[in-house]
C-alpha cells in the first residue's frame, strides 16, 4: 500500500518514542493519533490559539461527562468549560485521564533516576512560543494509558491494551495548538517497558481506514 502513496495523500508524522512533538489544528479538523506498535501511551494536551489561557482540561472533561473515563462521542471540555475536542473514532476505548504527566520529579524521587526524560517536559518544548511557563503545561489525558480504578477508589498504572495500529480520533471544535509525548516511561509498567514511536495526523475530514493506512506509510 504504501508505494501506492501520492503527494496528495494525507501524511503522518512520526513522534519518536520518549519525546514531545507540537501541532496545531483548526476548527473542524481531525487530529488522529496512532499507537504504531502496541502498549504505547501518549500524553496529550491542548490549548486555544485565540486565548493561550484556555487549555484542555481533564478536570472539567470529567465533571462535563460525569465520568473519570473517556469514551465514543465525549467531548473534552476546556478550561472555560467550552468543548474543544469530540471523541469521534477510537479503536481502544481505554484511556487515562485521571494522573498528572510524568515529571522530573517522578523519576528522580520515586525512581532515583535524575534526569530521566519526561513527558512534562515534552509537552512543555514545543509549547513554549505560545508564550507559557513550563508551569501552565496542562494537566494531560493520557491515551492509551491504562489507569484501571478498582470499587474501593485505589488507582492503577498498568500497560496499555493498545496494539499496533491502533487510534483515536479527535474533532477539533476550536482552534488549537496540541503537543504528544510517546511516554517515556521505561522503569515500571505503563508503556510495556519498551518505548515506542507514536503518529498524528491533521485531516480536513475524518481518516478512513484507506485513509489510516496511507497516514502509517510514513
Ligand atoms: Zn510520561
Amino acid at each position: 500500500m504504501c508505494n501506492q502513496q501520492t503527494s496528495v495523500s494525507p501524511k503522518g508524522t512520526v513522534v519518536p518514542g520518549g519525546f514531545g512533538r507540537g501541532f496545531e489544528a483548526k476548527a473542524g479538523q481531525h487530529v488522529t493519533i496512532v499507537d504504531l506498535e502496541g502498549q504505547q501511551a501518549g500524553d496529550f494536551v491542548a490549548l486555544s490559539l485565540a486565548d493561550h489561557e484556555e487549555i484542555l482540561s481533564p478536570v472539567h472533561t470529567r465533571r462535563h461527562n460525569r465520568s473519570i473515563y473517556l469514551g465514543l462521542g465525549d467531548y473534552l471540555v476546556s478550561s472555560e468549560g467550552r468543548p474543544m475536542f469530540q471523541v469521534v473514532k477510537d479503536t481502544v476505548g481505554i484511556h487515562d485521564a485521571n494522573v498528572p504527566a510524568c515529571d522530573p520529579t517522578r523519576y528522580a524521587v520515586d525512581f532515583g533516576v535524575p534526569g530521566h526524560r519526561n513527558c512534562l517536559e515534552n509537552l512543555y518544548e514545543p509549547l513554549a512560543k505560545y508564550g507559557i511557563d513550563i508551569l501552565q503545561v496542562p494537566e494531560p489525558f493520557n491515551f492509551f494509558q491504562n489507569g484501571p480504578v478498582s470499587p474501593d477508589g485505589r488507582m492503577g498504572v498498568t500497560d496499555p491494551v493498545s496494539r499496533a495500529g491502533d487510534y483515536l480520533v479527535l474533532k477539533a471544535l476550536m482552534d488549537v495548538a496540541c503537543a504528544l509525548s510517546p511516554c517515556p516511561q521505561d522503569i515500571i509498567p505503563g508503556n510495556g517497558l519498551v518505548v515506542t514511536d507514536m503518529l498524528y495526523a491533521v485531516t480536513d475530514e475524518a481518516p478512513t481506514d484507506a485513509t489510516l493506512e496511507m497516514l502509517q506509510c510514513h
